[in-house]
């Protein structure tokens, strides 16, 4: 657990707790699971760990999933103009024609570059202070969900408050986010598209989260994967009647991010939409299921 992060001392207590129950479950269900997640995560300590060892990891890992996730959302832009159904979709159709290839390509050295000059030395040093022992047992798959649910939680409050604050503090808005709402119509490479101290500080604060939890590697390695795709979801700028937000109605998802997009105020929680509801930020987004 990360020392420096400011938990109080009922939150401690309250987190020691909910780790042992934890714990008994990951027991009880340990050893029915543990096959399941054994193989994988001795094949991946046995192959891949230098590679899991590296500082450079968590940048390479960052950039190289987002770019993979995206896949499939410059397919569907292309898509888009030849394919009218695809179009439907599209939550701002009225108002903007699919991104084209060459915005594409400007996002992508725009993120590449930041990445490169800011994100991959300081993620680097991050790494450095943190333990590199990598566990003999993968966790149960009750532990490693129940950890996975435990960092998104937590990751977005974290972002909720950061989020709030850039957008009320007139200087770290102009300096920090402003590039980031660049784009009033998103799509889904410019999940990544902000300034070099934005990307750096959501994926500190993923890091953090992480290590406040807790994590066991492999649950951490499943957070960051699941992560990018719903930071790509969340500006994919489509409604897809199969997205997460269709089965899980606690997910804001892409209508919601959108909102924020336009109208530049509301809906500060990267997935989750309770502390939107909570503190009166929730703004209904304007889009139509088809
Ligand atoms: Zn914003
Ligand atoms: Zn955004």
């Amino acid at each position: 657990m990360w020392k420096g992060f400011s938990l109080g001392v009922s939150d401690g207590v309250i987190w020691e707790e909910v780790k042992a129950v934890m714990n008994v479950h990951s027991t009880e269900h340990g050893e029915a699971n543990a096959p399941v997640l054994q193989c994988l995560w001795e094949y991946v300590k046995s192959a891949q760990e230098e590679i899991l060892l590296s500082p450079y990891m968590p940048a390479y890992y960052a950039f190289m999933t987002h770019l993979l996730l995206c896949a499939p959302f410059l397919a569907l832009d292309a898509l888009g103009s030849v394919c009218q159904r695809v179009r439907l979709w599209r939550i701002a159709a009225d108002a903007s024609p699919p991104p084209s290839l060459q915005q594409w390509s400007e996002c992508f050295w725009r993120v590449l570059y930041k990445y490169l000059i800011c994100v991959l030395p300081v993620t680097a040093l991050f790494q450095m202070v943190r333990s590199h022992a990598l566990p003999e047992l993968a966790p149960s798959v009750w532990q490693l969900f129940v950890e996975v649910i435990a960092c998104f939680l937590l990751f977005d409050m974290l972002f909720y408050i950061w989020h709030l604050t850039m957008h009320r503090v007139p200087w770290l808005y102009r300096n920090i986010h402003q590039l980031h709402h660049q784009h009033r119509i998103t799509f889904a490479l410019a999940a990544q598209d902000a300034s070099s101290v934005e990307l750096l500080s959501l994926l500190l604060l993923a890091l953090s989260s992480a290590w406040v939890v807790g994590c066991h590697p492999l649950s951490e390695a499943f957070f960051h994967l699941i992560n990018s795709w719903l930071a790509v979801e969340d500006h994919c700028g489509y409604d897809l009647p199969w997205a997460l937000h269709r089965l899980l109605p606690f997910l804001g998802g892409a209508p919601f991010h959108q909102a924020h997009h336009s109208i530049h105020s509301g809906n500060y929680a990267p997935y989750f939409t309770h502390w939107d509801h909570l503190f009166g930020t929730y703004r209904a987004s304007s889009s139509h299921p088809k």
